[in-house]
């Protein structure tokens, strides 16, 4: 059985390390000492990079990684990512053979126009599209792609586990919570994420599962007529104008 480490990087990132019998995947190595310390201090031999989206935060430790390693780099076929070796299309496998791992390619745009997001193993490597409590901001796409990204990853199996790239639960539920004051699981998420990171232990993965209980942007349907708007993907453009205003 593979096992995923987080290591924190740069600001408030995930890098996120599948393990299994001293290999890993790398997925989004926004910066390289972090991870080359982890690999050196668990005699850890990397045998590929996955990325998510071309944002300098998931890819600014490529070049280093690879001048110590050389392996291949997986990427969205729509971005230009560094040193990418492999360009990743909807529905393309990625095989690790030496690990038994699949991970299936889900276009995800919104948050950037080429952004994907790796599935296998009931985990999903999602970047910036899917947080807990949250998503990303719409930088090149548009409100109905992004939407329309966010409905395709939540169609995925309830205990999927999500592996987002940024530590930003606690203030994605302070949102939720303002949207939804009476939603118990909301206060209930917010009560443990601030328990996990006063231990300082990562509040992912969560689940796609729970994330339909407290997160907003995959509760349109439940939201829509609270937020007075007629359509789900209405509703999901209503929020995340809130959002980016929130604070
Ligand atoms: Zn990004
Ligand atoms: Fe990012």
């Amino acid at each position: 059985m593979s096992r995923v480490i987080a290591i924190p990087a740069l600001q408030d990132n995930y890098i996120w390390i599948v393990e299994q019998n001293n290999q890993a995947v790398v997925v989004d190595p926004g910066e390289s000492k972090p991870v080359l310390d982890y690999l050196r201090n668990n005699k850890i031999q990397p045998v590929a990079i996955l990325i998510t989206h071309h944002h300098l935060d998931h890819t600014g430790g490529i070049g280093e990684l690879l001048s110590q390693f050389n392996i291949p780099v997986y990427g969205p076929a729509k971005e230009v990512i560094p040193h990418q070796t492999h360009r990743l299309f909807e529905k393309n496998l990625v095989h690790i053979a030496s690990m038994n791992l699949t991970y299936q390619v889900i276009e995800c745009p919104g948050h950037t126009l080429g952004h994907i997001a790796f599935y296998g193993h009931r985990q999903l490597f999602c970047g910036d599209t899917l947080f807990s409590g949250g998503c990303g901001r719409i930088f090149e796409g548009t409100h109905a792609q992004m939407y329309e990204s966010l409905t395709k990853l939540s169609a995925l199996p309830d205990d999927t586990q999500i592996f987002a790239a940024h530590e930003y639960t606690l203030s994605n539920l302070a949102f939720a919570h303002e949207i939804e004051p009476n939603n118990q699981c909301i206060q209930s998420a917010i009560t443990k994420a601030k328990l996990n990171l006063s231990k300082h232990i990562p509040t992912l993965p969560s689940t796609i599962g729970r994330e339909k209980t407290i997160n907003p942007f995959l509760r349109c349907q439940t939201l829509k007529s609270q937020m007075g708007t007629e359509d789900e993907p209405s509703t999901f453009s209503r929020l995340r104008e809130k959002k980016d205003s929130f604070r």
